[in-house]
């Protein structure tokens, strides 16, 4: 049953988000999920597919569910094309042409033919060649269909980026959040290092420092430090995630491979006080 709890949140705001693209193009005109960038981006596919798949984000966290990579690919695909699919439906119901509704002179897949071989005519080619254009229709769509279902897999991947519990397999809470001042990044990074490596007071020394501010020339890099304590909500379990973000301007970039999870033992007085 508990596999299903994703796919069915995902059935509602699939829902939701292809009934908001309808009435967003049918009341003020914008068709989101047409949104592209040079032809080719499938931007606002991308974005409609991302919302569609949302309903799983929710769902992950209020039963600690850990989709696996298949099933996030599979899923993905799924509401991916399922969202299209009811986009194109929504419309085919919606649609009229002078004053007759679409749907009672043809039938949905030749409405949904017409309308991919239409969006071709937009881009201004003669319609002699009618056959070709149809052709180019369907790439289009299959471009939005990889939108769709590239929007959707995202939220799969942000899924399983959240940190869970290393002992229960609970999603983690995060109870406070300590970022350093502006450190030199040869610093950081040793402190950082300390961290990842070391017992429980060199945790400790990494969350709570610098013991002083550093003075930092304007145009050198700078790095810092964050730490989260986050706690279990199944177990309690306590423990520490931290990340090394460096900056060569304004705005600071995590350290790829620098997020480390360090679990702290129970009744721990040490790390938690120093939040
Ligand atoms: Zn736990």
């Amino acid at each position: 049953m508990k596999r299903f709890v994703l796919e069915l949140a995902m059935i509602i705001t699939c829902i939701a988000a292809a009934a908001g693209n309808a009435a967003l193009a049918h009341y003020a005109g914008f068709n989101l999920f047409g949104l592209t960038l040079w032809f080719v981006i499938p931007v606002g596919a991308l974005i409609v597919g991302a919302i569609a798949a949302s309903g799983a984000i929710v769902a992950a966290r209020l039963f600690d569910i850990r989709p696996t990579l298949w099933q996030g690919i599979v899923s993905a695909t799924i509401v991916g094309a399922a969202t299209m699919l009811l986009i194109y439906f929504l419309e085919y119901n919606m649609l009229e042409v002078r004053g007759t509704k679409i749907r009672t002179l043809v039938d949905f897949w030749t409405y949904v033919d017409l309308s991919l071989t239409k969006s071709h005519m937009r881009m201004g080619r003669s319609r002699q060649d009618l056959g070709e254009a149809g052709d180019l229709g369907y790439l289009l769509a299959l471009l939005k269909l990889g939108g769709f279902v590239l929007g959707a897999f995202f939220v799969f991947a942000m899924i399983r980026g959240m940190a869970a519990c290393p002992r229960c397999g609970a999603y983690l809470k995060t109870v406070r959040t300590r970022k350093s001042s502006d450190l030199p990044i040869d610093e950081a990074a040793a402190v950082h290092e300390q961290f990842i490596s070391g017992d429980v007071p060199a945790i400790r020394q990494a969350v709570t420092w610098p013991p002083e501010p550093r003075a930092l020339e304007k145009k050198q890099p700078k790095a810092r430090l964050i730490y989260k304590l986050c706690r279990c909500p199944r177990c309690a379990l306590s423990a520490v995630i931290g990340t090394l973000e460096v900056s060569g301007g304004r705005e600071f970039k995590e350290v790829k491979d620098s997020k480390t999870m360090r679990p702290l033992p129970d009744n721990d007085t040490v790390v938690t006080t120093a939040f």
